[in-house]
């Protein structure tokens, strides 16, 4: 079966839980007007179904290679990226003088999706460079800029980011890869790191690496971190010190290069300051994480689509009321488990639409808020919906035949790199929401409840009531955080519950939002909220009084 372009629910998505509808009309979306916006997603569509689309069953099959330091991923590909990279996909949300397209993230947000969809194990390299692309534009200095930047936007050569370590992964204040300044202004990189995605390939002939590493005399832990790129070619043209030693054998995105890089006496140049490192590539992370999200709406659409076709062709049992054996869609549980995966797709879908919109509006603290629900809740929600289509498909799914499996394959690391879920969970709780002063979090709360007001009086009144009793948990639950703000055990173990239940409630509200903006509550929207919304009220008691298992637990 061959993946579409959702544009529909994309655009529905954006211009209601993204509000580019009110933007457009209004003239903030940088001169955007609804006529391109058909136009772009038209153009990102033919690319992804017609050139990406058929590399992801082979991509996974063929893998990337390393031999003798040099990797190659699937034959092809290098041709594919040039026309991907020569059509302006890398710039969308870029300024036209860095030879972007100058439009929103939200534009940019969208098109990735359908990068993404098309073949995951493709668009991770975009991933990087274009956050490459942010980190260097916001630190870096002027001739490091005009030097990396405009062949990074136009396809010339791509970027990696380099943190993880064997011995530093969550912890990069454990880091130890070497900085020494040269009398010139360079450094010198010395150091091992691991689990590079695109450290090397053959896409492009140059690829520059944004390096954390520590200078001699830094402050011990995340305080004496600075930021370096390196590229592999020297501007002389010679090979930098820094090669592949080894490509890792992994569960999913088999084409998606991850090595192990090492760093010999490299020479790198200092990006932003000394010991500020972690701070340029936060800015990196942030595009990063939103788009990590992102994969698992990506993947989710993926599997939607293929167990829903599946559904239609299997022929197998009777369905209610039937007299000989029918396709399998005839069994309500079935339709059950399509529609959960329908709506779980559309609410993670909302919910990155909503964080893109907070970045286009420069509305940060809300960004900061979104950024750890958008990660952690749509990798899950990728996760999730993965496996109910393999569930779908029965054992069909479970062997690699139908491609249902190689989805939940694919979107397993998800939940995994970019910090784990569980950071993230502790990222939202102590830093977001618990931030002395941070308002954000109460008018999210209060927002909620606004549109559950709205939905009950406009002929939605189980969803909204679902909502409103869901908006009420949550705001218990941050009031037993703020009462454990000092019971570091406590607070921390109730991070994950705690995300998860203001992921449900803000993604029960953008999806009620698009169903009150189109004027009818889609079966998605109900779906979520009886499906999700309605266990919130629940979860307060896994915060509330969950028992805190003790180390002894598990000697
Ligand atoms: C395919 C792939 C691609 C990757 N690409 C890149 C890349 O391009 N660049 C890069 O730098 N890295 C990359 N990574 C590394 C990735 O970001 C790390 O694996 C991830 O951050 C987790 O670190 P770790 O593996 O060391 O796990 P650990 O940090 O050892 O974590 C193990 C477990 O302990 C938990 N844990 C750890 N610390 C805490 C804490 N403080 N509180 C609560 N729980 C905690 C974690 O949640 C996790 O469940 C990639 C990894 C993979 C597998």
């Amino acid at each position: 079966v061959s993946w579409r372009a959702p544009i529909d629910a994309i655009r529905l998505s954006l211009e209601t839980a993204g509000g580019l509808a009110e933007d457009m009309a209004s003239g903030r979306a940088g001169g955007l007007t609804p006529e391109d916006l058909t136009g772009i997603l038209a153009e990102a569509a033919r690319f992804a179904e017609e050139r990406l689309s058929p590399e992801n069953r082979r991509g996974d099959k063929l893998g990337s290679r390393l031999e003798a330091g040099v990797v190659t991923t699937p034959a092809g590909w290098p041709a594919l990226y040039k026309a991907w990279a020569e059509a302006g996909w890398n710039g969308v949300d870029l300024p036209a003088d860095l030879g972007g397209m100058g439009l929103p993230t939200r534009v940019a947000t969208a098109v990735m999706e359908l990068w993404t969809s098309a073949c995951m194990s493709f668009a991770l390299g975009p991933v990087l460079t274009q956050g490459a692309v942010d980190a260097l534009e916001a630190h870096a200095d002027a001739a490091l800029k005009a030097a990396y930047v405009p062949k990074l936007v136009s396809g010339e050569c791509t970027a990696t980011m380099n943190l993880t370590e064997p011995q530093a992964g969550s912890d990069l204040g454990l880091l130890r890869t070497k900085a020494e300044k040269q009398a010139d202004g360079t450094y010198r990189i010395t150091g091992s790191k691991i689990y590079i995605t695109y450290g090397e390939h053959d896409l492009t002939e140059q690829i520059v690496h944004l390096v954390l590493a520590r200078l001699p005399d830094a402050p011990a832990g995340t305080r004496g971190i600075s930021m370096f790129l390196v590229p592999k070619l020297l501007p002389d043209g010679s090979r930098n010190g820094v090669v592949c030693t080894g490509l890792e054998h992994k569960l999913g995105i088999h084409a998606s290069p991850t090595c192990s890089m090492t760093y010999d006496t490299a020479v790198g140049w200092l990006v932003g300051e000394e010991n500020r490192g972690l701070a340029g590539m936060f800015t990196m992370m942030n595009k990063a994480r939103l788009y990590t999200g992102l994969q698992g709406v990506a993947v989710a659409e993926r599997a939607l689509q293929q167990a829903t076709a599946f559904a239609h062709g299997r022929v197998q049992g009777r369905g209610p009321g039937a007299s000989e054996a029918g396709p399998i869609i005839a069994h309500p549980d079935v339709r059950r488990n399509l529609m959960l995966m329908r709506s779980l797709t559309a609410a993670g879908r909302a919910v990155a639409h909503r964080a893109a919109a907070a970045i286009d509006r420069g509305q940060d603290e809300l960004a900061g808020l979104l950024t750890p629900v958008v990660k952690a809740f749509c990798s899950e929600i990728g996760v999730e919906v993965a496996s109910l289509g393999m569930q779908v498909h029965g054992g069909m799914g479970y062997v690699e035949e139908t491609g249902a499996a190689q989805l939940l394959r694919d979107a397993r690391i998800t939940p995994i790199y970019e910090g784990t879920n569980g950071i993230q969970a502790i990222d939202l709780l102590t830093r977001k929401v618990l931030r002395p002063g941070a308002e954000t979090p109460a008018m999210e709360i209060a927002r909620c409840r606004r549109i559950a007001a709205d939905a009950a009086k406009r002929g939605m009144a189980e969803p909204g009531r679902v909502l409103a009793a869901a908006a009420e948990a949550l705001e218990r639950a941050t009031d037993v955080a703020t009462a454990r703000a000092n019971d570091q055990e406590r607070l921390l173990a109730m991070a994950t519950p705690y995300l998860q239940m203001f992921s449900a409630v803000v993604a029960g509200a953008a999806l009620t939002e698009i169903a009150l903006a189109d004027g009818r509550m889609s079966e998605e929207a109900a779906f979520f909220a009886l499906a999700r919304v309605a266990m919130v009220p629940g979860m307060l008691a896994e915060v509330d009084h969950g028992a805190l298992p003790s180390w002894g637990a598990f000697s």
